[in-house]
């Protein structure tokens, strides 16, 4: 187990030996647990932050090898603190995200416990509070944050055939293209990561299927702007509500080889075969639904509506930036895509691995209070849940189009930093008579006395 901080925890008798109170308990110490904690240090709120693993685990071991960040390193960070030694358009490799993030919790000496694994959380009965059950022993606080990522369980479609004949696994567990069997691979999904991972693997030399569903294909960059700075000068990362009918569609994005858009018939014109939505798997023969040209020309449109909103936005501005009129020219389709490949058989095809790029979603099972729905999605109004005190910090758009993203978690842990505080101002008011009380009971001779050894719920780490 290392901590960051080791003021933060009770002097050197373990979690096990001794019951933990602090007022405000983070769980998770990836970039949102990170963020909060940056927020409640500045605002002076005591507070514990307890990761399963290390500080971003995620993106140091739950990521494929290649990975960098989808954006630029002036803009994929916290405000506080620039990426050492990496020019700002490059893009971070994975491993130097996660130590940006180590690196950004020493900055203000984070009270992080790594290596402890948070297993329950309960409302106390009678009394304000959680008591909260973890690997090391139990704590006790007035508030609990939720840090626990987007992007916990792998979900792989009920479609996918129990097959012995082939490899599966999810895009969580690829690393790299040496880790798959000789012969040819069916990728699912053709969002960030599905499309990368294709990408690689056609590089490395095997034959691919691309199952492309509905998608947002931003341009990398339009006159001398990468997209990220596009969607902040038009107030996309901002949007705080899915366009009705967007609902499903997933960003292809790419920071991989320096960053370059996301091509599909560039990579079909490559030797890539893409495929439509995948359907069915019957007996080793999957079918494809026939509509990939229509999910390639709504990416289309996503891409020419920002080029058109650029241009509008410089015109506006009367901003001096380079006109890019190629940017407009499409690639002649391609034959997957004029002739559409609607059932496979992986045998005949020589496919032996198919890569599920079918996202992730959360698992609260451990969190036995009222902040989920029935159906186990957190119900809560940015951030702030059902259950007064149990805080949501990092799910997409919890706020805005930008929440699960590195820039928008700072700004949303700010916000949930600064509705604790408000709600310890709540709590601590008294009525008049409370006030005279108070008074009469400091002016006692024992007041001191007795004040000094007053009930309250220990301050730890930061004060
Ligand atoms: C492939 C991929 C690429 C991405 N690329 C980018 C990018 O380029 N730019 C960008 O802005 N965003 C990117 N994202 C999105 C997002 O930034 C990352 O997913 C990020 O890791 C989310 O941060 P988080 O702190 O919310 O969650 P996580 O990084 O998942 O951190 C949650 C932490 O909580 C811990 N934890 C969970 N449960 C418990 C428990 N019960 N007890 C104790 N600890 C617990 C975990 O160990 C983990 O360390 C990417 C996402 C994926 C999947």
């Amino acid at each position: 187990m290392s901590d960051l901080n080791q003021s933060a925890l009770q002097k050197d008798t373990g979690m096990t030996t001794e019951k933990i109170q602090i007022d405000t308990l983070v769980i998770g110490a990836g970039q949102a647990g990170v963020a909060m904690s940056e927020h409640l240090s500045r605002l002076g709120v005591a507070h514990l932050v307890l990761e399963r693993k290390r500080i971003a685990e995620a993106w140091r071991t739950g990521r494929w090898d290649s990975l960098v960040a989808n954006g630029p390193a002036w803009h994929d960070r916290f405000p506080g603190l620039e990426f050492e030694g990496l020019d700002p358009d490059a893009f971070a490799a994975k491993e130097q995200v996660a130590d940006y993030f180590e690196a950004y919790a020493k900055k203000f000496n984070a009270p992080i416990r790594t290596g402890v694994d948070v297993q329950q959380v309960q409302r106390n009965a009678g009394r304000p509070g959680f008591t909260v059950e973890t690997s090391e022993g139990v704590i006790e606080a007035n508030q609990v944050v939720i840090a626990t990522g987007p992007f916990q369980r792998p979900v792989i479609p009920p479609i996918a055939p129990k097959d012995e004949r082939f490899t599966q696994i999810h895009s969580a567990e690829y690393r790299n293209p040496q880790q798959l069997p000789e012969g040819a691979v069916l990728v699912v999904g053709a969002g960030s990561s599905g499309v990368q991972i294709a990408d690689e693997l056609q590089r490395a030399g095997k034959q691919v299927y691309l199952s492309v569903g509905a998608h947002d294909r931003p341009p990398r960059a339009y006159r001398n702007r990468d997209f990220c700075w596009w969607l902040g000068v038009l107030g996309e990362w901002d949007a705080e509500a899915v366009q009705a009918g967007k609902e499903h569609v997933t960003i292809a994005v790419s920071g991989a080889r320096g960053g370059h858009t996301v091509d599909f018939r560039r990579l079909a014109h490559q030797g890539m075969t893409l495929v439509g939505l995948t359907q069915s798997f019957n007996d080793g023969v999957v079918t494809f639904q026939a509509d990939l040209a229509d999910n390639l020309a709504r990416g289309d449109e996503n891409y020419l509506a920002l080029l058109d909103a650029a241009d509008a936005y410089i015109a506006r501005n009367g901003l001096d930036l380079p006109e890019e009129p190629e940017a407009r020219t499409m690639l002649p389709e391609p034959a997957c895509v004029t002739n559409p490949v609607l059932e496979l058989d992986l045998a005949e095809a020589g496919v032996t691995s198919v890569i599920w790029a079918t996202g992730y979603s959360a698992d609260y099972s451990w969190l036995k209070v009222n902040a989920c729905d029935a159906k186990g999605k957190p119900q809560h109004q940015r951030g702030v849940s059902s259950e007064p005190g149990v805080y949501f910090v990092g799910l997409p758009w919890l706020s805005r189009r930008g929440s699960a993203f590195i820039w928008g978690v700072w700004h949303d842990a700010k916000h949930i930093a600064d509705h604790i505080v408000k709600q310890r101002t709540y709590l601590a008011y008294r009525d008049a008579s409370q006030r005279q009380a108070e008074a009469e009971r400091k002016a006692r001779p024992d007041g001191a006395y007795a004040d000094s050894h007053a009930p309250k719920l220990s301050i730890m780490g930061v004060s």
